[in-house]
């Protein structure tokens, strides 16, 4: 499709798997791959070796949107399962892009390269559409904890959340910048990608815990008025989001969880799974957008009619079995 051809009215929330190679640690330790992409489709467990109930347990083939092998680029990814949904801002709706997977499985090296191949495209819809003034504006956040941060300043004050009657839930005294051009976008994910470092390195861990969002709202207005379809003026946001590792989720779901561990079950990426689920069964009757921060900031852009991709990403290592079939679980309850 070209940058023109975007998402027209696509209802539903756009489901893939991306499958990365092993790495060279389970190469290292024998792990097998016991994962493989039958088709673009359908993802298949091949394991031979499974007992007779653990395969009565467990379906060995799950199908999706698009299902992505270990030989796929990332730009393959964003061009057949992002790329649609993350332009259809253009045309005025809110959209999401979210990375979903546990940690180590590929979610920021997926998700890094959509968000610049994305607004990259945005920049070459704007230079080919002179007849609409454009303005793009750019913010990045952190959810750790349940606690939110501004990515795109030094000072790491949490912000609140407010809630505006027009313009639903506002993240108080978050940077926005407008965007000048190519390098400034450059440059200001630059700054995201160091802030969220120096945000682990004090709370001493990997950012498995934590969720990021990138932000772009894009406003615009025709130049001249061109009758009373095109006189209007859109404004519209797309969010790159880059989630805590599943882990975080299904830990609370095995037996014995320990209640002090609470702060490790993330209370965001559950209620996440809770929306979405909601959302994949229709858009009517109570959605829990206000018990999590991140359902609250993406409200907007999941309810209403906003658009959805999700790019669940996964190890094919045996090792990560179990982990990797609560992904496909996930992938499956948001179709
Ligand atoms: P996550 O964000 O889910 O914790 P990362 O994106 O940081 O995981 O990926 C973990 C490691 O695996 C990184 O070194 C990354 O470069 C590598 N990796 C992830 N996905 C792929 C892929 N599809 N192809 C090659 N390397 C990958
Ligand atoms: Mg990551």
């Amino acid at each position: 499709a070209t940058v023109d051809e975007v998402v027209k009215d696509e209802e539903r929330i756009l489901v893939s798997v991306r499958l990365r190679p092993l790495n060279d640690k389970e190469i290292l330790r024998n792990d097998a791959s016991d994962w493989e992409c039958i088709n673009d489709t359908t993802i298949i467990y091949k394991n031979v070796n499974l007992s007779v109930s653990e395969r009565s347990m467990y379906p060995s083939a799950y199908t999706f949107d698009r299902v992505f092998r270990t030989n796929c680029s990332t730009r393959q990814v964003y061009e057949e399962a992002a790329k649609d949904v993350a332009l259809s801002v253009l045309n005025g709706f809110n959209s999401s892009v979210f990375a979903y997977g546990q940690t180590s499985s590929g979610k920021t090296y997926t998700m890094t390269g959509i968000t610049e191949y994305a607004i990259a495209d945005i920049y070459e819809y704007i230079q080919k559409h002179s007849e609409r003034d454009f303005m793009l504006k750019f913010s990045a956040m952190e959810i750790y904890n349940e606690s939110v941060r501004d990515l795109l300043s030094a000072d790491s004050t949490l912000l609140r959340l407010l809630d505006d009657p027009e313009r639903g839930t506002i993240v108080e005294k978050l940077t926005e910048e407008t965007l000048r051009d190519w390098n400034h976008v450059i440059q200001l994910l630059s700054i995201c990608e160091a802030q969220r470092q120096i945000g682990e390195t004090a709370l001493n861990e990997t950012s498995s815990r934590s969720h990021q969002i990138i932000r772009l709202t894009i406003e615009s207005s025709a130049r001249e008025y061109l009758g009373r379809d095109n006189s209007s003026s859109l404004s519209a946001t797309v969010n790159f989001v880059d989630l805590a590792g599943s882990e975080r989720a299904s830990q609370s779901l095995s037996a014995g969880t320990r209640l002090k561990e609470g702060c490790h079950i993330n209370r965001s990426l559950l209620t996440l799974g809770t929306v979405i689920r909601k959302l994949s069964k229709g858009r009517n009757g109570h959605i829990p957008f206000r018990d999590s921060k991140l359902t609250r900031i993406l409200q907007p852009s999941l309810g209403g009619n906003g658009r959805t991709a999700i790019i669940c990403t996964m190890s094919p290592a045996r090792s990560h079995v179990e982990q990797s079939r609560n992904t496909l679980l996930f992938a499956s309850c948001a179709k």
